[in-house]
């Protein structure tokens, strides 16, 4: 997301995980479980009965009335990890649904329309009817205009 400019960071590492350091861990919040808790990954935890489980699936469940059906994922609408108000929380039936909210939330942000999907190729956000979509296999969804994709083929062909 937007890490275009730090991915050839590696001779200045340095430098970067300094400023890392000032302007802080996006995934690190100030919030904090109380007694017997824990963090992973910026989530909240806590272990009950020697059972882990994470606070946003506790608070899930206390607002469906019953455990979270299998394979649902909970998703934190300000995608701060650590808060775990009932409003911020989202309870998406699979894994497919919850990469169409982050899908459309990067559109969003990217391109101010969250209908619209970013090309593989030219890497430019277009609306759906201008672009043709595959499946990967790994079962998400990629984006190409047409003209792109026979580009990259031409290319591929005099390379
Ligand atoms: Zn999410
Ligand atoms: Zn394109």
């Amino acid at each position: 997301m937007g890490a275009t400019g730090q991915q050839k960071s590696v001779v200045g590492a340095g430098t970067h995980y300094q400023r890392w350091r000032v302007h802080g861990d996006p995934l690190v919040t100030n919030k904090r479980p109380n007694g017997a808790g824990f963090m992973a990954n910026g989530y909240i935890g806590y272990q009950i009965n020697g059972v882990k489980k994470f606070e946003h699936v506790m608070v899930a469940e206390r607002a469906l009335g019953r455990e979270l059906p299998p394979g649902a994922v909970v998703h934190h609408v300000n995608e701060d990890r650590a808060d775990n108000r009932p409003t911020n929380l989202v309870i998406c039936p699979d894994r497919a649904y919850h990469n169409l909210i982050h899908a459309r939330m990067d559109a969003l942000a990217a391109c101010g329309n969250a209908d619209w999907r970013k090309c593989r190729v030219c890497q430019q956000y277009d609306a759906l009817g201008n672009l043709r979509v595959y499946q990967t296999k790994a079962g998400s969804m990629a984006y190409w205009h047409h003209n792109c994709a026979k580009k990259r083929k031409n290319n591929a062909r005099t390379a």
